[in-house]
């Protein structure tokens, strides 16, 4: 599949690279060392993500050239569909790259669909960087310092630090490797983690008071809603990494962070728009939680979106934590 894959690529003279909604470090240093990585080769890309860019990404070389909009896809030969488990979750815009001739789909959920006519799917990758850097590799393709500190920061942040259970040896010998070609450790870290704003830690406050446990011990659900968002001044993005305080919790198995979106059409009964994230602690493969609610992700972490009314939803979840002994049991 690599060489099919590669022949496509090389073969190409305008390529469409995109990346999920609301994007994360794996998404975004993988679509940034792809894209840099392709035009080193004298390949024509966009660079296509729907939703903002985190302000704690705009640090990565190349970031402006992420667009917003998709003009032309007629004249697209191919697209890369990086870190999405289906085409659905690159958004809107769905429906219309599908038009475009090749799909080549590079990712590392357990719940890829296996879409388009290409795959690069690893589920034991800890990151699509991590795919990407392969990918590179075998295409020859010289790396430098930029597409050095894309991929370390897709790696870094999709394992948690090197904490998460996707954490493996490829993690730290292609980290190695980054570090190796000039990626500053330290100065990445202090982009991503160390700048968050005043109102980013008002909202840890509010969304830790939030925090509600089963009355097994085993399930948390953390909320975050508009309200918080507007009274601390800060934007959804700013909720990145919340869950895991909710998942720190001893005995903990499950946590789930329910976020509210904007309404935008939705219904006007009370009921909103939820994004549930889903985090294990490595005995509940919550990605299939997540794909009954029609959303995917990996066993340790994973997401769906709903409308609901928030008590209903609450009850939904936690009727969760009795099946799952059962049903959702890694081995
Ligand atoms: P999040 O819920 O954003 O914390 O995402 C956890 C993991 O699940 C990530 O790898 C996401 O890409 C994936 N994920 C989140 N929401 C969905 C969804 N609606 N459909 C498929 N995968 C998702
Ligand atoms: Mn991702
Ligand atoms: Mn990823």
């Amino acid at each position: 599949m690599m060489k099919k894959i590669i022949q496509q690529l090389t073969s190409s003279n305008r390529v469409l690279l995109a990346s999920h909604v609301n994007p994360d470090g794996d998404a975004i240093g993988a679509l940034l060392a792809t894209g840099i990585g392709l035009e080193k080769l004298g390949c024509e890309v966009v660079l296509y993500n729907e939703s903002a860019i985190p302000a704690v990404y705009r640090f990565l070389p190349s970031v402006d050239n992420i667009q917003k909009q998709l003009t032309d896809l007629e004249r697209f030969d191919t697209a890369v569909i990086l870190d999405c488990g289906d085409l659905s979750r690159v958004g809107s815009a769905a429906d219309s790259i599908a038009t475009i001739p090749v799909i080549i789909n590079i990712d590392h959920h357990t719940t890829n669909t296996r879409f388009g006519q290409y795959h690069l799917v690893d589920v034991d990758a800890c990151a699509t960087s991590e795919i990407v850097y392969r990918l590179i590799q075998a295409m020859g393709i010289e790396m430098d310092t930029a597409m050095a500190t894309a991929i370390y920061t897709g790696i870094l942040t999709d394992t948690g630090s090197f904490r998460f259970s996707n954490t493996n040896q490829a993690a730290f010998s292609t980290c190695e490797a980054m570090v190796a070609m000039g990626v500053k450790p330290s100065t990445v870290a202090q982009h991503v983690y160390g700048t968050y704003s005043l109102g980013r830690i008002k909202l840890l406050n509010l969304a830790l008071d939030s925090i509600e446990i089963s009355n097994n011990g085993h399930f948390s659900i953390m909320t975050v809603t508009r309200e918080m968002l507007a009274d601390t001044g800060t934007q959804p993005e700013d909720a990145d990494g919340l869950i895991n305080y909710a998942r720190r919790i001893q005995d903990v198995k499950v946590a789930a962070l329910i976020h509210e979106l904007e309404n935008g059409n939705g219904p006007s009964d009370g009921r909103k728009r939820f994004h549930v994230s889903l985090r294990s602690d490595g005995s509940v493969d919550v990605s299939r939680i997540a794909s009954d609610f029609g959303g995917g992700g990996h066993a340790g972490a994973a997401g769906f979106s709903v409308v609901s009314s928030l008590t209903e939803l609450k009850r939904t979840i936690y009727s969760l934590s009795d099946g799952f002994c059962g049903t959702c049991h890694l081995n």
